[in-house]
């Protein structure tokens, strides 16, 4: 599934890259005050929300790897929304004691 994505742009690196806060969406790669350090990941810190990030910028499109230093998951299927608390009531048993 990703290299599908990756394949879709063959240009080389340009003056295209933009990265977007993880929260608020502030495009961090233009704003110099947002850049934390480029070392293995490059790191940014929003400045309109705090939240940090980390990118992996080898790619041929910057990929969100850490959020305030937690591993970035993609959309979780949400959990059912129909409840589900005091469901377990009903699975409870009685163990007769011997
Ligand atoms: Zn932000």
């Amino acid at each position: 599934m990703l290299a599908q994505l990756f394949k879709r742009k063959p240009k080389k690196r340009e003056q295209t890259t933009f990265v977007y806060c993880p929260t608020c969406r502030l495009e961090l790669c233009s704003r110099i005050e947002c850049f934390v350090e480029d070392t293995d990941l490059v790191k940014y810190k929003c400045t309109q929300c705090g939240t940090i990030s980390q990118w992996d910028f080898d790619a041929p499109t910057p990929i969100l790897l850490f959020v305030r230093g937690k591993p970035y998951k993609p959309m979780t299927a949400p959990r059912s929304a129909s409840g589900g608390e005091g469901d377990g009531r009903n699975l409870q048993t009685e163990c007769p004691l011997p």
